[in-house]
C-alpha cells in the first residue's frame, strides 16, 4: 500500500496481519499520547520539581512519535508476507509495551518526581549547611583570634603595654600595614597620634575631634571603612604611585581617664573615647571581610575593658600608695602621741613626788605638832591643817588618777563601808570653811539610805567633796543644801543624758546625791562644757578661782566607772546652781560579817608607846622627807641614823640596827634592791634589822612586790605619827614573840 486516504484501509479478507499493524499502531499511538498528559499531571502537581523543560522535550518526543504511528494508519503499504509478519509482530509488541509502560508510568512518574525533588532539596541542605560551617569556621577562627589578642592585651595591667600589644597583636592577625591610635588630648578638643605599629615615637600629630569622620566613628560601636585620604588615617606617607589599602576605623571607649598617657589628665564623667585606625597592605586588592571587622569590633572593646581595669589597679595601687603613707603618717603621729603620754605621765609622777614631799612633810610635822600641849583651839586648827593637808594629797593623788582613768588603767577600790559616816565626815571637813564664809550649810539623809553600802568609799567622798566644794566656792552668801537619797527609776532618767540607762537589781540601788547653792550660777550654754579636762564657765568669779577645773571631769569618769550619772543644772548666772549625781551602789549583806569589821574597834593600847633608844636606819633621797621622818621617829624615842642613798644604806646598815626605813620613791627598783642586799648580808635572822617601806604608792601590787622581796611592814605616804608607832610596835611585839618562843 502506497498511501492510505481513509481511516478505514481496505483489508484484503485473508490479510489479517495488516489488520493487526492497523491496531497495533493505533494503540501505539494511544500509549504515546497518555504518556505527556501523565508528566503535565503530575509535574503540576509538584510544585518543586526542576527539569520542566525537559519534560516538555520529552513530551514532545512522544507525542511527535506517537503522532508519526498515527499517520502510519494512513499510509500502510503492502509488503512480502514475510515482513508484514514481522511488522505486524513489532508493531504488536510495541504497542503491547508501549501500553503496559503508559500504565507503569501512572505509578512510576510521581515516585521518580519525589526522588527528583528530595535530592533537590537535600542538596539544598546540603549548600545551606556548607555556608553554616563555613560561618561557623569563620567565627571561630574570630574567636580564636580574639582570645588570643585578649589573652595578650589581659596579660599585662599597664595601660601602655596594653595599647602597644593590641596593635602588635591585631597587625600581626589581620597582617596590616599599619595600625594605630588616637588618644584625646587633655583638653578633649583634639585627638593626638599616640601609638602606631611601625613608628617608635609618633607622638605629636593632633588632629581636630569635630572632624566629621572622627564623629562618624565614635557615634556607633562597630568597625567603619573610611577613605585613606582622610587626616586621621594619614599615619605613613605613601607615594603617589602607591595605591593606599582600604582602611577602617573603630572607637574605643576610655572608661578611666586619669593620668592617662598625657599625665594629669582630669577625670571625666562624660564618656570618651579613642580613635584606632587599622589600615591593609597598599598595593593590594585585599579587602577587609566581614569577620575581620567583627574581629576589629571585639578587640576595641576588650581594649577597653583591659584600660578600665588597668585604670581602676592604677587607682588602687595609688591608694595603696596613700594608705602606706597615711600609715606612716599615723604611725609617726602614735609615736608622738606615745611619746608625749610618757612625758605626761613622767611629768605627773616627778610633779606627783615633787608636791607630795612638801605635802607629806605638812601632815608630818601636824601630826607632830597634834602630839605637843595645845590648846582647844590650837588642836582644832592642827587638825583642820591636817585634813585640809590630806584631801590636798588626795587631790594631788587624783591628777594622776586623772591620767590612769584616761589610758584605762584606774579601778574601782570596792568594799562595804558606812555610808552615814561618810557624809557625817565630809560635811565635818566642809562645814568649817563655810562657816568662815558664813553659808548657811543644811543636809539631809533620806531613811531610805542604807547605813551600810559596797562601793569605793574614797572615791564617793571624793566627788561629794568636789560637788560640796564647788557649791561653797561659788557662793559668795546664801546657802548649800545637800540631799541624799535612794533614787527611784523614773526620777533617774534625764533627758540630758539619753545614754544614762539605769538597770535596777535587788543587790544595788542607786544613791541620788543633790547639792543646790544660792551662788553664782553658771549660763546653761556653758554647762556641757563644764565635764571637760580644765574646764571652766566664763564667769568673773572664775578668774579669781583657784580651781584647775579638773573636779568635774574626775567626777564624770568616777561617776561612769561606778554606772552612774551626773549632771548640773542652773538657770542662768546668778541664780544658783544645782549638781546632781547618781552612783549605783551594791547592797551590803548583814550576813556576811564585813559590816562587823566596819564597827568602832576597841581601843587598845600599844605595847609600845615609846621606843626609847630603838636604833634605827632611815634611807630617803627627800632632804624634806627624810628630816621628817627623823623628826617623827625621834619624837617616838628612836636613835635615828639618816643616809641618803642606797649604796650609803648598805655601807652604814649594821646588825646594831633593829629597824632600817627605806623610802620606795622614784625609782622604785632601788628600795627593794636595797631590801633584797640587807636580808642577804645577815645571814642570822635575828641579828637581821627589820625593814619597813615607805611608800606612796596604794598599788597593790606595789605593796605585794614589797612583801615579796621579804620586807617586814610599810608605812604608806603621808607618814605620821600614828602610822609610825603602830607598825614599830606591831614589828617589834611580833619580833618579841617569836624571839620568846
Ligand atoms: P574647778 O572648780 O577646780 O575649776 P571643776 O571641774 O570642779 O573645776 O569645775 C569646773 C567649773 O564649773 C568651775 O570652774 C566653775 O566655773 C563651774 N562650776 C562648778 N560648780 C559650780 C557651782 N556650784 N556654781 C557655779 N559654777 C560652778
Amino acid at each position: 500500500m502506497d498511501s492510505c486516504n481513509c481511516i478505514e484501509p481496505q483489508w484484503p479478507p485473508d490479510d489479517l496481519l495488516m489488520k493487526y499493524q492497523y491496531i497495533s499502531d493505533f494503540f501505539i499511538a494511544l500509549a504515546y499520547f497518555s504518556i505527556p498528559l501523565e508528566l503535565i499531571y503530575f509535574v503540576k502537581k509538584s510544585a518543586v520539581f526542576p527539569y520542566r523543560w525537559v519534560l516538555a522535550q520529552f513530551g514532545a518526543f512522544i507525542v511527535l512519535c506517537g503522532a508519526t504511528h498515527l499517520i502510519n494508519l494512513w499510509t500502510f503499504r503492502i509488503h512480502t508476507k514475510t515482513v508484514e509478519a514481522v511488522m505486524a509482530i513489532a508493531k504488536g509488541l510495541t504497542a503491547a509495551v508501549s501500553c503496559v509502560t503508559a500504565l507503569m508510568l501512572v505509578h512510576i512518574i510521581p515516585d521518580l518526581l519525589s526522588v527528583k525533588t528530595r535530592e533537590l532539596f537535600l542538596k539544598n541542605k546540603a549548600a545551606e549547611l556548607d555556608r553554616e560551617m563555613g560561618l561557623i569556621r569563620t567565627q571561630e577562627e574570630t574567636g580564636r583570634h580574639v582570645r588570643m589578642l585578649t589573652h595578650e592585651i589581659r596579660s599585662t595591667l599597664d595601660r601602655h603595654t596594653i595599647l602597644k600589644t593590641t596593635l602588635v597583636e591585631l597587625g600581626r592577625t589581620l597582617a596590616l600595614e599599619e595600625c594605630a591610635l588616637w588618644m584625646p588630648t587633655r583638653t578633649g578638643l583634639e585627638l593626638q597620634l599616640a601609638y602606631t605599629l611601625r613608628q617608635q615615637n609618633p607622638v605629636g600629630f593632633t588632629v581636630p575631634i569635630q572632624l566629621p569622620v572622627i564623629n562618624q566613628v565614635f557615634s556607633t560601636n562597630r568597625a567603619v571603612k573610611i577613605s585613606p585620604n582622610c587626616p586621621v588615617a594619614r599615619i605613613r606617607s605613601i607615594t603617589g604611585k602607591h595605591i593606599p589599602g582600604e582602611v577602617v576605623a573603630v572607637r574605643v571607649p576610655l572608661l578611666h581617664f586619669s593620668n592617662f598617657q598625657i599625665n594629669d589628665w582630669p577625670e571625666l564623667s562624660t564618656k570618651r573615647y579613642a580613635l584606632m585606625v587599622l589600615m591593609l597592605p597598599s598595593d593590594s586588592a585585599r579587602q577587609w571581610h566581614y569577620h575581620e571587622l567583627e574581629l576589629v569590633e571585639v578587640v576595641a572593646d576588650q581594649v577597653a575593658v583591659a584600660l578600665s581595669h588597668a585604670a581602676i589597679l592604677e587607682e588602687s595601687m595609688r591608694a595603696q600608695q596613700q594608705l602606706l603613707e597615711q600609715n606612716v603618717a599615723l604611725d609617726l603621729a602614735r609615736r608622738e602621741a606615745e611619746t608625749a603620754i610618757r612625758a605626761r605621765n613622767d611629768f605627773l609622777a616627778v610633779m606627783n613626788h615633787e608636791m607630795r614631799t612638801p605635802m607629806h612633810a605638812i601632815i608630818a610635822l601636824s601630826s607632830l605638832l597634834q602630839e605637843t600641849g595645845l590648846t582647844p583651839e590650837q588642836r582644832l586648827m592642827v587638825e583642820t591643817i591636817l585634813k585640809s593637808s590630806n584631801l590636798l594629797a588626795t587631790l594631788i593623788n587624783d591628777v594622776l588618777d586623772l591620767s590612769r582613768l584616761e589610758d584605762g588603767s584606774l579601778k574601782l577600790d570596792e568594799g562595804v563601808f558606812n555610808l552615814h559616816s561618810m557624809f557625817r565626815e565630809v560635811l565635818n571637813l566642809i562645814k568649817p570653811i563655810a562657816s568662815v564664809k558664813k553659808l548657811l550649810i543644811t543636809s539631809s539623809l533620806a531613811p531610805d539610805v542604807p547605813e551600810f553600802a559596797v562601793g569605793d568609799e574614797k572615791r564617793l567622798m571624793q566627788v561629794l567633796l568636789n560637788i560640796i566644794g564647788n557649791a561653797v566656792k561659788f557662793t559668795k552668801e546664801g546657802s548649800v543644801s545637800i540631799t541624799a537619797a535612794v533614787a527611784k527609776i523614773e526620777s533617774l532618767r534625764n533627758p540630758r543624758t539619753p545614754d544614762f540607762v539605769p538597770v535596777i537589781t535587788d543587790d544595788h540601788f542607786y544613791l541620788q546625791v543633790q547639792v543646790k547653792d544660792s551662788g553664782l550660777g553658771i549660763n546653761p550654754q556653758d554647762i556641757p562644757k563644764l565635764f571637760t579636762k580644765f574646764a571652766q564657765a566664763q564667769t568673773p568669779a572664775n578668774r579669781n578661782s583657784s580651781g584647775s577645773g579638773l573636779g568635774l571631769a574626775i567626777c564624770k569618769r568616777f561617776v561612769s566607772l561606778t554606772e552612774g550619772n551626773i549632771w548640773i543644772e542652773s538657770e542662768g548666772l546668778g541664780k544658783g546652781c544645782t549638781a546632781v549625781f547618781v552612783v549605783k551602789l551594791g547592797r551590803a549583806e548583814r550576813s556576811n560579817g564585813a559590816l562587823e569589821l566596819l564597827a568602832p574597834k576597841p581601843f587598845v593600847n600599844p605595847v609600845h608607846s615609846s621606843f626609847g633608844g630603838l636604833k634605827v636606819l632611815l634611807m630617803d633621797e627627800s632632804g624634806v622627807s627624810r628630816t621628817v621622818t627623823k623628826g617623827l621617829l625621834m619624837h617616838l624615842g628612836c636613835d635615828v641614823t639618816t643616809v641618803a642613798s642606797s649604796e650609803e644604806c648598805l655601807l652604814v646598815v649594821s646588825r646594831e640596827h633593829k629597824v632600817v626605813f627605806l623610802d620606795l620613791c622614784l625609782p622604785a627598783a632601788n628600795g627593794l634592791e636595797v631590801a633584797v642586799q640587807i636580808r642577804k648580808s645577815f645571814t642570822k635572822h635575828f641579828e637581821r634589822p627589820l625593814i619597813v617601806a615607805l611608800t606612796g604608792s596604794t598599788d597593790k601590787m606595789a605593796q605585794e612586790s614589797c612583801i615579796r622581796v621579804g620586807m617586814d611592814g610599810f608605812v604608806l605616804k603621808p607618814v605620821s605619827v600614828d602610822k609610825v608607832r603602830n607598825v614599830l610596835s606591831e614589828l617589834l611585839e611580833r619580833r618579841m614573840v617569836f624571839e620568846t618562843l
